[in-house]
């Protein structure tokens, strides 16, 4: 078994997984990029040549559970255990209703990947995480989940995140004494696809506290991260 460390990120074709991705790789992890569409994962490999030799692209669609299998059985037989998996897939949805006026379909859709995702994400690698060393799981989650924030537009988004945290706390709780330790983080507002050009972070800002949480000795399990520092659930 490899003593080099193995970050498994979802979503690591664009955006902040993109982010991720790359300075993991640069910290001289071996990354494997979770892509939910293989031609997109290849380019994002080319994007990051020169780092080509620390990354593994893996097609990896996170609402699809035989898909999340195969997935670990693949890590399971490459690698035999994983020390860092980062939830980042991530939607708003297409709606940016209010709870009152959204419809249930549309959370139906935003938490089959942004909560359930991460749901069976946690079970399907938990038995390599037991076999990783200093194992962590960081779910990428949103300020707006924050439950003094849950107020207003993209309320099946806000419920999403709300959900991710509260999985974060549980799941924290259920492993003490196991050696893995769990964290949620808010990225900020990023520039990326989701976040729009007025976004006020660059990638590499919103990137940043996910890569020091994958080692960071100062982690804290079952807390909530923006810069690096515990935030507010
Ligand atoms: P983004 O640019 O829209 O990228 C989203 C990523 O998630 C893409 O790689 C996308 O893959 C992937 N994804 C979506 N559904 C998936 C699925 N079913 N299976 C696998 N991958 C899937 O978003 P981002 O801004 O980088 O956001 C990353 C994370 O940060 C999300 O969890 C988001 O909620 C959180 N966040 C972002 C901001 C912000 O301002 N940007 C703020 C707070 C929190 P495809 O390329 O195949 O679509």
């Amino acid at each position: 078994m490899s003593d080099q460390r193995i970050a498994l990120v979802t979503g690591g074709n664009r955006g902040i997984g993109l982010g991720i991705v790359e300075g993991l790789a640069k910290e001289n992890y071996l990354v494997i990029m979770g892509s939910r569409n293989i031609d997109s994962g290849n380019l994002a490999v080319d994007f990051l040549e020169d780092l080509g030799g620390n990354i593994d692209m893996m097609q990896l669609d996170i609402s699809d559970n035989r898909n999340i299998v195969r997935a670990a059985k693949y890590v399971s037989k490459t690698y035999g255990k994983l020390d860092v998996l980062i939830n980042n897939a991530g939607i708003t949805g297409k709606s940016e209703a209010s709870l009152k006026e959204c419809d249930i379909q549309e959370i139906e859709s935003v938490m089959k990947v942004n909560y359930y995702g991460p749901l069976k994400m946690n079970k399907a690698f938990m038995p390599l995480l037991r076999k990783g060393n200093d194992a962590r799981i960081i779910n990428i989650s949103s300020g707006m989940g924050a439950l003094d924030d849950l107020f207003g537009e993209y309320s099946a988004y806000r419920l999403s995140k709300a959900g991710l945290n509260s999985q974060t706390i549980l799941l924290s709780n259920d492993l003490q004494g196991e050696g893995i330790k769990v964290a949620a983080m808010c990225p900020g507002w990023v520039r990326t696809d989701m976040g729009g050009i007025d976004a006020t972070r660059s990638i590499d800002q919103g990137a940043d506290t996910a890569i020091w949480l994958s080692s960071a000795t100062e982690m804290e399990s079952g807390k909530f991260y923006r810069d690096r520092k515990v935030i507010p659930w």
